[in-house]
């Protein structure tokens, strides 16, 4: 492709709506333009990445038997009513009606589709197991679109679907998909770590997601320092606390006039706040108050919370004025001592003795409380719920959790009979008997993956593409192309003899200065880039630089051995059924 037929419009000042690193590189190297919030138009270069990495994705699955398929992206209610996710789903799914005043959304995801399709067209067991994929535009309408592709609100998601007769023949697909995820992510030369997760509203019993890491994920994960253990924050637990000490202290009532915080408590009573209870308060389902108890120095985790509530996030945080109504003290006051409303305790907090907390009462706190013998708690209102903190035991003798920043790239789960059970998906086993199918279900996010790799693939001047992902996998820099007829003619011949290879090559043709031609060639990253000379033709050479060599000289090369060089350097391009 030559350079000056295609449009790919740089910018050299970062835009000023970009937050993260790879959102401001694709819109400066001219990959995407935004349309409206979470909306945006791939420009050729930058669909030609998710052309690579969608390339990748299936062969990958074609690997492993998955068959492709294309649902629809519009999607009736009445599916979505047998599930009951018609009411159960936010407003994150768009719903309309048409013409005839019915009621369809915008998938966000397909499991009621494949399922239907599975209800109408699969009988027998001996049809098992069988994979289905997509790749397909998504839609979610998320309260926060941002990091251009990264949250959008309309992307592309590869999203798989698999049907077993048993627990076994699912599990023994789930791990081939695990590792077909490895495979893909370690193609495109990405480091990633796969953890466990929550199975959010798609529910389902085991699941992994797999993170590409980087200090602007959205998402923790916590892994253990001596062992297997790696999980979503809003999964990691640490290991249980230890046994609750018996109680040494009597109750006493302090004036704390003016106390608000956990950290003014610490400091007027001299406490460490692990050793003060902090009660925080949410709505549940139906919209009543309950309260959550947690150790003063950590945090309620709000999916943990939602799912011990079974609602919908994000959490409804009680207001002072209701706190104020339904306790009768000012939030800074609150405690578990005589509250009036159901609560919850977190495992840490419920492995105190001789604690301080709220007396329920303005201006009060109450020290040297005792579960059971002050507070009654009962073992199923015992509750993980509280974020993991580095330094955190680990599960299983397995060290410390530690934690990194990932970017969600896919998500794997176990639905188990989630989907096949309420939309009556049944098949005959061997017995001849009609049983539910066990389904398991694989995401990954295809444009997602554009920014993730950048994340990982940059330096100060650009993109470094990692070939297999690469636009193009070489540029040719002909410097002064419209005037010199030397370099046209050897820029020409070269470019000619590299498609032939082939090699998917860039020529850059463009009648700009060559300063302005090495900055955008930096910020577009393409591998491989050749750079052709008056001065240096007339030598008989010219010049050779990877993209993601940091030394600034090139290489100097032959004219005569340049193809030889490049046919060993450059990586094939990728087959479509590698
Ligand atoms: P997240 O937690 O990031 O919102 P999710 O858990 O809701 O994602 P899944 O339902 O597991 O997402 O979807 C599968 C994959 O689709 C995710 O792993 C992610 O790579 C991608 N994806 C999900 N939401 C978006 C989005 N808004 N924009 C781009 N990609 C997305
Ligand atoms: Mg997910």
């Amino acid at each position: 492709m030559r350079q000056s037929k295609i449009l790919a419009p740089t910018i050299k000042e970062i835009p000023s709506d970009t937050e993260v690193i790879s959102h401001q590189l694709m819109v400066r190297a001219g990959l995407i333009r935004k349309v409206a919030s979470g909306l945006y138009t791939w420009l050729p270069v930058g669909l030609k990445v998710v052309r690579k990495i969608e390339a990748i994705v299936r062969s990958e699955l074609d690997k492993v038997g998955a068959q492709e398929l294309l649902m629809p992206v519009v999607q009736p209610a009445e599916l979505w009513q047998e599930t009951e996710r018609w009411e159960k789903m936010g407003p994150e799914l768009l719903r309309f009606t048409d013409r005839h005043n019915r009621n369809f959304c915008l998938g966000p995801t397909h499991e009621e589709i494949i399922t239907d399709i599975f209800r109408n067209e699969i009988q027998s067991y001996k049809e098992l197991p069988c994979n289905f994929y997509q790749i397909q535009t998504k839609f979610r309408d998320e309260v926060r679109p941002r990091f251009g592709v990264m949250r959008a609100r309309e992307f592309t998601m590869k999203d798989g679907y698999s049907f077993h007769l048993d627990q076994a023949c699912l599990n023994s697909t789930y791990q081939e998909m695990y590792r077909c995820y490895e495979n893909i992510l370690s193609r495109m030369h990405l480091k990633y770590r796969a953890v466990e997760a929550d199975t959010g509203n798609i529910g389902g019993a085991e699941s992994h997601e797999f993170h590409v890491l980087a200090e602007t994920g959205e998402d923790l994960i916590a892994y253990a320092s001596e062992g297997e253990y790696a999980a979503n924050i809003d999964k990691a637990m640490a290991a249980s606390p230890p046994d609750r000490a018996a109680p040494s202290e009597q109750v006493n009532q302090v004036k704390t006039p003016g106390i608000k915080s956990i950290d003014q408590v610490c400091k007027f009573l001299d406490l460490e706040p692990q050793n003060v209870l902090k009660t925080i308060l949410v709505r549940e389902k139906e919209e009543k108050i309950v309260a959550f108890v947690l150790r003063g120095d950590h945090e309620l985790n709000e999916v943990k919370a939602g799912k011990i509530l079974d609602t919908r996030l994000p959490l409804k945080f009680a207001s002072d004025q209701e706190i104020i109504e339904s306790i009768g003290c000012e939030p800074g006051s609150i405690g578990p001592v005589d509250l009036p409303i159901p609560y919850f305790v977190d495992r840490d907090a419920a492995a105190l003795s001789d604690f301080t907390c709220g007396a329920n009462k303005e201006g009060f706190h109450l020290t040297g409380v005792n579960w059971q013998r002050d507070i009654p708690i009962e073992n199923d209102k015992v509750v993980d719920v509280r974020n993991i903190v580095s330094g955190d035991l680990a599960p299983e003798n397995q060290g410390e959790l530690k934690l990194l920043r990932g970017i969600e790239v896919g998500h794997i789960f176990q639905l188990g009979t989630t989907y096949s059970a309420p939309l009556k998906a049944t098949i005959l086993d061997e017995k001849g008997k009609k049983v539910s199918p066990l389904m398991g279900c694989y995401g990954m996010g295809i444009t997602r993956l554009v920014a993730a790799i950048i994340e990982q693939h940059h330096d100060e001047g650009g993109i470094i593409w990692p070939e297999p992902v690469a636009p193009y996998q070489l540029q040719i820099i002909a410097l002064n192309y419209q005037k010199s007829s030397a370099v046209r003619e050897a820029s020409e011949k070269l470019y000619r003899a590299l498609i032939k290879l082939p090699i998917e090559v860039l020529l850059d043709d463009r009648d700009q200065r060559p300063g302005v031609k090495f900055a955008e060639a930096d910020l577009l990253g393409i591998p491989h880039r050749v750079i052709l000379g008056e001065r240096g033709l007339s030598e008989g050479f010219v010049e050779y630089y990877d993209r993601s060599n940091a030394d600034p000289n090139g290489e100097k090369i032959e004219v005569t051995k340049v193809i030889e060089h490049l046919r060993d350097s450059v990586g094939r391009i990728p087959s479509p059924i590698e």
